[in-house]
Order: structure tokens, then sequence, then C-alpha cells
């Protein structure tokens, strides 16, 4: 949706207040939105940092305002939102690229490829598959599960759209910037992953960073064996909030013998943890905030899947990145 497309939306349900949501990156148009949408509603902006669509903000906000408008992320289909929440997605322009930097995946002998890709440069996708097809590569879209919007995307927490596929590729490419997705697409599949970095215009291999990454990792993570005292994390955002899988995760350290609490959060705060005096966390909300956010935390924060490798609840010893997946997120109960 453009913003013009959210203009009629609103009028279609009779919006009279609005809340806008705007990430960090797009801050500086924070006063050009708000003139935008002021003229015709009561606006007001959030100043929280928010990662996605699964974070709609603090439940009290729903009831004073009649509509979301989310900019920079792209709907979460299986999400159940309390009240409208329209997105206006912000997708990366001006692309041109040389043939020249598919020459590594032609030197490793790649035929089939995966083509996958981070939400902002989805409009990309078909010009790369063009560019890839007239060089001679078969290229494979996966299919996306409810909790992704298009086909080919990738989230922080969901690879859905490369598991798809798998079968039928011999690695993946993935039009991102940064590391994350593309470690996490490559934690999720045996298959090499590439990124085009549509930025630095060049395709590099990951495992060297993914291999680094798992390094430093279970550095981390190992120091929870010895723990005694555990918080389990539930994240009260609409779409991270996985109540059984903590209640699971919690039953699982009582049989161990160990000490465990079930604690809720809609911001993890470090120091309250420290506060509860425990030796390790396990998160269930976003996996992104116990790899992003290791450094800020004194104790181990593991993700579940961590966990239940550490503690071999989990037959696969292999590492593989936490995933959300295409369950119905209904408000929290
Ligand atoms: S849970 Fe984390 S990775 Fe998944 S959509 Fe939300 S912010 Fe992104």
């Amino acid at each position: 949706m453009d913003k013009e497309e959210v203009l009629i939306e609103l009028k279609k349900i009779n919006a009279k207040k609005i809340l806008l949501q705007i990430p960090d990156g797009l801050k500086p148009d924070a006063f050009d939105l708000f003139n935008y949408f002021s003229g015709l509603y009561s606006v007001i902006i959030s100043s929280t940092s928010f990662y996605g669509a699964c974070d709609i903000g603090n439940q009290e906000v729903y009831g004073k305002v009649d509509a979301i408008v989310q900019f920079g992320h792209s709907e979460i289909p299986n999400i159940k939102y309390p009240i409208p929440v329209f997105f206006i997605e912000y997708f990366y322009k001006n692309i041109d690229l040389d043939d020249s930097i598919f020459d590594i995946l032609k030197n490793d002998k790649i035929k089939n490829v995966g083509l996958l890709s981070s939400v902002q440069y989805y409009n990309e996708m078909n010009y790369v598959k063009t560019k890839l097809e007239k060089l001679g590569f078969n290229v494979i879209i996966g299919k996306n599960d409810k909790r992704l919007k298009y086909p080919g995307q990738v989230l922080g927490c969901n690879f859905s759209s490369a598991h798809s596929i798998s079968l039928f590729v011999d690695a993946y490419l993935l039009v991102s910037t940064g590391m994350f997705h593309g470690i996490g697409a490559q934690l999720s599949s045996d298959k090499s992953v590439y990124i085009l970095d549509l930025n630095e215009k060049s395709v590099n291999n990951i495992k060297d960073n993914t291999d680094k990454f798992l390094r430093k990792r279970y550095a981390k993570i190992e120091r929870a064996m010895d723990a005694k005292k555990f918080c389990v994390v539930m994240d009260t955002k609409i779409g991270q909030y996985r109540k059984k899988l903590a209640e699971n995760i919690h039953s699982k350290i009582i049989s161990m013998g160990k000490d465990a609490i079930l604690v809720t959060t809609d911001n993890a705060n470090p120091l309250d943890f420290e506060n509860f005096m425990c030796d390790a966390v396990v998160f269930t909300g976003c996996p992104r905030v116990s790899i992003d956010d290791e450094d800020k935390f004194k104790m181990p924060v593991l993700t579940p899947v961590e966990f239940n490798m550490l503690f071999g609840f989990n037959r696969n010893k292999k590492y593989v990145m936490d995933e959300i997946v295409s369950v119905d997120y209904s408000p929290i109960k």
C-alpha cells in the first residue's frame, strides 16, 4: 500500500484517530508524515522502537485509536490484529547490476538458484530473476507460509520460502543487506547461501560469516550449561507471543531439577534479569533479541531451539535458527 491507498482505507472505516509507527530509519520523515495525515485525522506518533509487523505496540494504545499505520514492513498475514493496521512498505529503488557480479555462482558450479529476499528488496526480485535467467541459471522462488506475505520472502524468524524449495536448488541467493537474514537462511539449510547486497552491488558466499557466528554463539550459550536458575520469557508483542512454548520449556527445566520462573515482557530489559538474579534466560519472543542483543545481557540468553539442543531435548544436534512458523496469532490471552 502507499499513502494514498491508506487514506482510502482509513476513510472506508471512518477512522478519526490514528497512530503512526515509524521505524528508526524513517524517523527523520516523522514531521512530514505527521503533517500529511493530520489534515484529515487526529494523529499521534509512537516514539517507541519496533522491529516488524509482529509488533503494533502496547495494548493500551489499541482502545485509544481507530487504526494504526505502520511504515517500512509488510503485513504478517497470520496475525489477527485487534484493530485495523495498514502497512506502507518502503521498497529499495535504483537497481543496475553488472553481469560480472554473478560470476561467483558460475565459478561455484551453481545451476539451480533459490531466490530469496527480505521485504525491502522484494520489488527487485523480478529484475534479479530475469538477469539470472538471461545468464543461464534456473531460478526457483519458494512458496511462503502464512507468516510471510510474499513468495521468496524471508523474515528473521521465518525461512519457510527457503525450506519449500530446498530439494530443488543447488544454492540460495538472498537479496538483502546485513548478515542476519543470510545467516538464518544458511542455518536453515544444508545448501550454500549467497547474499546479493544491492548497496555494495556484490554477491558473496556467507559460509565464513556463518561459521564465525556459530563459534561466537556456542561460546555464549554453553555458559548456560551450569545455570541453576532460569527466567523463561514470553514477549507480549502480538506476533511474538508463544505461551505454550514457554510453558513447555519451563516444565523441562523443572524436570531437570533446576529452578525456573515464567516472565512476561514487552521490551526485554537486561537490567530486569540482573535483578531477578537468574543465571540464564530462555527468550521465546523474537529470535533476534537473543542473538542481536546478546552482548547487552550479563547472562546467556538462549532461543528455545538453543535450549533444546544444549540440554539434549532435540534429537537433531545441528544448530538451527529459531523460527516462528505459520500458526495463527490472536490477541494475548
Ligand atoms: S519476530 Fe522478530 S524477526 Fe520475526 S517479524 Fe518480528 S521482529 Fe522480525
